[in-house]
């Protein structure tokens, strides 16, 4: 499966960074993972990878901060069926599937797309689904944050369910217990990562520089 980050704090040559996230995971179907916070620099930066709005089939949303929805209406279209975490608003959820095929709400872990799961809404203060997706073969999983407010350690635990853990890539917030990120063979930090630095010179041999335009195979 291969993955793209569109939106991050940084990009590559010839894209934008802004403050929020977004990553597109080809799988059995092409899923949108969060909408970053501006639509024009999300369309922008689709345009420049190459990927059009119509070809995204399922959107998933981390949770409902503004740097992760709010360039949701760039990619909304007739045919896309959004994943929310089933706290998202009435208002929120109605406005969604004004303009969507359907809104599925998420509670707890589910199958979105063989070999692509949810950790269900985790959190007791920020709600939030985290992805689970499976590296090739089935035999490991990678888990995929937005900002990984209830705790990358608990979302972690969660991915476990699916498999055993190969690696993490996404926001990781104030994450701090860098030494428990030793099992993982690959580590992308993204985002809102406060200790993005420190994680990349810890582990130079499996840390991946993540930014807008980063493919990573899994
Ligand atoms: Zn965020
Ligand atoms: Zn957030």
């Amino acid at each position: 499966m291969r993955l793209r980050i569109v939106y991050d704090n940084e990009a590559k040559e010839g894209l934008e960074s802004d403050w929020g996230f977004s990553c597109l995971i080809e799988a059995e179907k092409k899923i949108l993972f969060d909408t970053g916070a501006s639509g024009d620099i999300l369309s922008h930066n689709m345009q420049r990878l190459g990927i059009r709005r119509e070809d995204i089939e399922i959107i998933v949303l981390s949770h409902d901060h503004w740097d992760h929805i709010g360039g949701l209406d760039a990619v909304l279209h007739p045919d896309v069926a959004v994943y929310v975490p089933s706290s998202f608003t009435r208002g929120t959820k109605g406005g969604i599937e004004k303009k969507a095929k359907a809104v599925v709400e998420v509670s707890g872990p589910a199958d979105i797309v063989p070999g692509v799961h949810t950790t269900g809404e985790l959190g007791i203060g920020i709600k939030e689904q985290s992805l689970v997706l499976e590296t090739k073969g089935g035999r490991s999983v990678v888990v995929l944050t937005g900002c990984a407010h209830p705790g990358l350690e608990n979302i972690l635990e969660a991915g476990k369910v699916f498999g055993e853990l190969y690696g993490a890539i996404g926001g990781f917030h104030g994450f701090g217990k860098l030494e428990r990120l030793e099992e993982l063979k690959m580590i992308a930090p993204c985002h809102c990562t406060v200790h993005k630095e420190e994680i990349m010179r810890m582990y130079p041999e499996k840390a991946v520089r993540c930014g807008a335009g980063e493919i990573i195979e899994i």
